[in-house]
């Protein structure tokens, strides 16, 4: 049967990248259909509105969907694209691998970790944002419930179990935020006992900070979350070579959005000298999740040879190539 993606070329370098992953795609034989979709400041451009109806009908009717970055428009009380199509899909799991590729620029060869972030509570659950009249004070409300963080913790053990990954790391900060991170721990634990065959242990934030920035070998998979997630899966980033390397998959009960971690990069949009590996690594989390892992492995066997050659790299790979050059040599690297 003929799965239908549904892609959202997205903002900025968006479109770029994401026509790169869907040629990549194409010539690795995946025999997907495609629905392309409007989102973002493109869709606001273009129909009036940043989220149209028509795409959330597209999202829901297909299986997994491809994204580009989206730009929300600032100061004009829109709420963020992503992070209301994570809430309305209920896309609770936010999975981000970072993979050291031989030929980046990165300070370590060897990096292989899987951050988990929970992407529907905590500091972004938007609740009870407040300023007050004189504008002297500013609240907001960090909701963490048990359903919440034993779904997202099993959901990081039931992945390592799957990927036959030997540690869970949950990060917290128990000892300051002792009613949410307290709850989000203890309940950590509590799974962590149903997994014997996995190692499982728990670190502070700040001090998995300092740690993965000196021992990142030390990680396999990381349960945090979402505030924490963002942080530091944008850290995991950096340690393999920037947000150019760093894609990720928003996982619901019944559906799921891959996308680049990184945003619309104006400062480079439209010039071609966007890296499509985000969004190319993304795709490859989308045929993993399909249970397509031939194809997916063709594709990062293709990828990392284009990459550790050298030859046909984007700037901040350390080459001197445009996306589409550096997506012609992954394209006839796949033969
Ligand atoms: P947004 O507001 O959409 O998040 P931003 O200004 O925060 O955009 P990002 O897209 O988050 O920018 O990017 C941060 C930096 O990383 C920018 O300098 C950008 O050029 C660079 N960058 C991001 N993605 C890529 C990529 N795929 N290839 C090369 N450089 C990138
Ligand atoms: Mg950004």
């Amino acid at each position: 049967m003929t799965i239908t993606v549904t892609v959202i070329p997205g903002d900025g370098i968006g479109p770029d990248i994401v026509d790169s992953t869907v040629r990549i795609l194409n010539q690795a034989g995946c025999g997907f259909r495609y629905e392309y979709a409007d989102a973002g400041l493109t869709a606001l451009e273009k129909h009036g509105e940043l989220l149209p109806h028509s795409t959330l009908e597209a999202i829901k009717r297909n299986p997994v969907t491809l994204k580009g970055p989206l730009t929300t428009p600032v100061g004009e009380g829109f709420t963020s694209v992503n992070v209301s199509l994570r809430q309305q899909f209920k896309l609770y799991a936010n999975v981000r691998p970072v993979i050291s590729f031989k030929g980046t620029q990165a300070r370590y060869d060897n990096v292989d970790i899987l951050t988990v972030r929970e992407n529907t509570e905590g500091m972004y659950s938007g609740i009870g944002q407040t300023v007050s009249d004189d504008g002297l004070e500013a609240e907001a409300v960090s909701r963490i419930t048990r359903a919440g963080a034993e779904r997202i913790v099993r959901f990081a053990y039931d992945l390592a179990r799957r990927e036959g990954r030997k540690k869970v790391t949950a990060v917290h900060k128990a000892n300051i935020l002792k009613s949410t991170s307290g709850l989000f721990l203890q309940v950590a634990r509590e799974i962590a006992e149903q997994y014997p065959e996995i190692e499982s242990n728990e670190m502070i934030v700040d001090a998995a900070c300092m740690r993965l920035v000196m021992h990142p070998q030390e990680f396999d998979v990381i349960v945090t979350t979402n505030l924490f997630g963002d942080i530091i899966s944008d850290l995991c980033a950096g340690l393999v070579g920037g947000l150019g390397m760093a894609p990720g998959a928003n996982i619901g009960k019944d559906c799921a959005i891959f996308e680049a971690v990184h945003g619309s990069a104006p400062d480079i949009a439209g010039k071609n000298l966007a890296n499509p590996s985000s969004v190319i690594l993304a795709s490859v989390q989308m045929l993993e999740y399909l249970g397509r892992h031939q194809e997916a492995q063709r594709i990062v066997d293709a990828l990392a040879k284009v990459i550790a050659e050298g030859e046909h790299t984007t700037r901040d790979l350390g080459g001197t190539h445009g996306t589409t050059e550096f997506t012609e040599a992954v394209i006839a690297e796949l033969g």
